[in-house]
């Protein structure tokens, strides 16, 4: 019986991924499972070159959840440095603590024990499950979901939110034997080779069987996507502020965040959604500090 025509992109891909991959610390034998969570909590919006200073400095100052459990959630938050979206050193500092609680210190291998974890969603889950202890679960992050939509959905671009359809497809793709060394070769061709604005078809494994490329590049058609701004926004502010926090050795007093970021309304704002947040605490009159 012939291969069905999506199974016939295994070969090819994987082949590629093995001359290809990129040699990174979270990935291989070598790699702890704590690696691999914590390498997933900041890839999650941030990309590789930009993670992998801190990820080594990260492991380097916390081997284990335990290390870092104990230290408060503000270490957290300054260690996380300029990774952005700084929400997520506190959801790790707080699954690092019921990994202790629940679980001996050990990361979890069940889908459903990471599941259960503070500010681990499906996909997390799946990829921690799958990656650092070699689970068959379906892994759809933004780069896979790309890949399948264009080779074998013949779309550009996947819908924003994740489809019954979509996963069907990667479900069925999935295969028995190693299904992690396939979720994660459709990664690295998604960021290497088949990216968002440039795809490089020349280069790709899976020319002669991309559903997008034999119909001729449709254009997308779907709802618009946004765009994401920086200047002059809240995350920008609450960066400039959280930044001045981090730089300092103890607690800052206002007058310091008023140096920060001039527009009044806007940082007034933006500190209270921090404290809110527990990314930042209000220790005294007009003085703050992180938690
Ligand atoms: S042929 Fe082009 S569009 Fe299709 S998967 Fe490869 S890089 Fe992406």
């Amino acid at each position: 019986m012939n291969p069905s025509p999506s199974s016939r992109l295994h070969g090819p891909v994987l082949r590629w991924y093995g001359e290809h991959a990129r040699d990174l610390p979270w990935r291989g034998p070598r790699a702890s499972p704590w690696s691999v969570m914590v390498s997933e909590f900041m890839l999650q919006q941030t990309p590789v070159a930009r993670v992998l200073p801190v990820h080594e400095q990260w492991l380097a100052r916390w081997p284990t959840p335990a290390a870092l459990a104990a230290e408060p959630s503000g270490e957290a938050v300054r260690a996380w440095g300029r990774l952005g979206y700084p929400r997520r050193a506190l959801r790790l500092h707080a699954a690092a603590g019921a990994i202790v609680e629940r679980h001996g210190g050990e990361v979890p291998a069940a889908y459903d024990d990471l599941r259960a974890l503070p500010g681990i969603g499906d996909y997390t889950a799946a990829a921690i499950a799958s990656f650092a202890h070699g689970r068959r679960h379906v892994v759809l992050d933004t780069n896979v979901r790309r890949v399948l939509a264009r080779t074998v959905q013949g779309v550009e671009l996947p819908s924003v939110a994740v489809t019954r359809a979509e996963r069907e497809v990667a479900l069925e793709l999935l295969p028995e034997e190693d299904a992690p060394t396939w979720s994660v070769a459709l990664m690295e061709l998604g960021a290497l080779v088949c990216t968002a604005g440039n795809p490089r078809c020349d280069a790709c494994p899976v020319r002669d069987l991309c559903a997008w490329r034999a119909a001729g590049y449709p254009a997308y058609d779907g709802p618009p996507r946004k765009v994401q701004t920086w200047a002059g926004t809240d995350r920008q502010c609450r960066g400039r502020l959280l930044a001045v926090l981090r730089d300092s050795a103890g607690p800052v007093h206002r007058s310091r965040l008023d140096a920060a970021w001039t527009e009044e309304a806007q940082r007034v704002r933006c500190l209270a959604s921090l404290v809110e947040d527990g990314l930042v605490v209000h220790v005294g009159p007009d003085t703050y500090a992180l938690p």
